[in-house]
């Protein structure tokens, strides 16, 4: 596709301002009203309470899940109606998950594709391609992995090896990817893959996106500490691309990657903030008998952050809402929301006391508690965070980077 043929931002896209220059609003009480009643409706008639316990079967129940949200019109409610939202302004969307969160309803499945991948294609695939993907996005009909990082390009991504030979009718992937999100179960997987020359590092790097169910696809999931197999690793040996499969131009998939990572470090957090607001509401109960020092600090220390990660929320809403850029302020947010979530679970496992470690788990704490240990590496790292907050926001001397 011809990069003048691109569409980089749609009428109506939920990125792009409504009403330039204003601060998301209030919503009306009526309206708010009648968004909290829908999803009370939603939650009555779907209660998520005994999710089953092998995952094969806990993933498919998700997809379900996920497919009814969205027939209900709450899956993507501020996504364009052309691409399968309901074009609801993001302070009506936030309302949304914050009463989805409240009754625990579970995170969205496919959410890598949802929340990470779905505003960069938005961005850079084809108007034809977004209305083919983007609605089987919503509706979990088609489960989406992102394939950057590799066994040695992590936090270091520019220095990825996985290979795309041209070929005539598109390209060819060999290499290794790893720690992709659910991609034992992904139909389709963004990759990113080096083109240009081996030590061109991020001006030789092409994003495409690629058809996970092909010969010479190895999938082998990986298990996390939560007992669950959450991700994997991918190999590729010799798999075919269709030349309509390259995101963005030849060469130039840094900047693909780029928006990939503001997404996943911004606009991600809010669906995040929603779950962590829900965990933090039932803390102070449980703490009211406690007479103990340091759980009560870790407490406030649980609900200051989230005090203040709701105030960040608040800020990347307004950004989106009036078509700012998202990726300045997103290390910030990936910080504010990796404080939240792991001094949040602290303070709750402190309150389990030893239940902490062997449950039961009814609040889902101890499951919480286990995974707040990733939110300082997936995303990006908190260190690689407070070093781009160094170098890009203070403009203190940069880290030695390998040329
Ligand atoms: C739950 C989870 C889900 C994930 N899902 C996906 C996915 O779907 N797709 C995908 O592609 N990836 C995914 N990842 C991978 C994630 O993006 C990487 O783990 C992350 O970028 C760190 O890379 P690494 O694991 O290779 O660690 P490394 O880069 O090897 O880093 C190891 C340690 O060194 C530190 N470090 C590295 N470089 C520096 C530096 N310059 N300065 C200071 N400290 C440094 C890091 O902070 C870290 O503590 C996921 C990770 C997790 C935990």
């Amino acid at each position: 596709m011809a990069a003048g043929a691109r569409l980089r931002t749609p009428p109506g896209h939920p990125h792009r301002p409504r009403r330039a220059g204003h601060r998301v609003r209030e919503v009306e009480p009526a309206r708010r009203t009648a968004l909290v009643d829908e999803v009370a409706r939603f939650v009555r008639s779907h209660p998520t309470v005994d999710l089953p316990e092998a995952l094969d079967e806990r993933f498919r129940w998700l997809v379900t899940y996920q497919g009814e949200l969205h027939r209900a019109g709450l899956a993507v409610p501020s996504w364009p109606t052309e691409f399968g939202g309901r074009g609801v302004p993001i302070s009506e969307a936030i309302i949304i998950l914050e009463e989805l969160g409240k009754a625990r309803s579970p995170e969205l499945i496919n959410f890598v594709a949802v929340e990470v991948l779905a505003p960069d294609l938005i961005a850079f695939a084809d108007r034809q391609q977004l209305r083919e993907w983007l609605p089987r996005m919503a509706s979990a009909d088609e489960i989406w992995c992102q394939l950057f990082s590799e066994p040695d390009a992590g936090s270091d991504l520019a220095s990825l090896r996985t290979r795309a030979h041209r070929v005539d009718d598109g390209w060819r992937i060999t290499g290794r990817k790893v720690w992709s999100t659910w991609a034992q179960f992904a139909d389709r997987g963004m990759l990113l893959a080096r083109t240009g020359p081996t030590d061109s590092r991020h001006r030789g790097i092409s994003a495409f996106v690629i058809d996970m169910r092909q010969p010479g696809i190895e999938v082998n999931p990986l298990v996390t500490m939560t007992g669950a197999s959450e991700f994997a690793e991918v190999t590729f040996d010799d798999v075919p691309v269709d030349a309509d499969g390259l995101i963005g131009e030849v060469d130039r998939g840094w900047a693909v990657t780029l928006h990939v990572l503001a997404n996943e470090r911004g606009p991600y957090a809010l669906r995040r903030a929603a779950m962590l607001r829900a965990a933090m509401a039932s803390v102070p109960e449980r703490a009211r008998g406690v007479d103990h020092t340091r759980t009560r600090a870790s407490v406030i220390d649980a609900y200051i952050a989230m005090w203040l990660l709701d105030r960040r929320i608040s800020q990347v809403a307004d950004d989106i809402q009036t078509g700012q850029p998202v990726g300045e302020g997103a290390p910030i947010t990936k910080m504010s929301l990796t404080d939240a979530e792991q001094l949040i679970f602290d303070a709750a496992h402190a309150l389990l006391g030893p239940h902490g470690v062997v449950g039961p788990d009814d609040l889902g704490w101890v499951e919480g508690w286990l995974y707040s240990r990733a939110a300082s590496i997936y995303g990006g790292s908190a260190q690689v965070q407070r070093n781009i907050i160094g170098e890009r926001l203070l403009g203190l001397p940069p880290e030695p980077h390998p040329r």
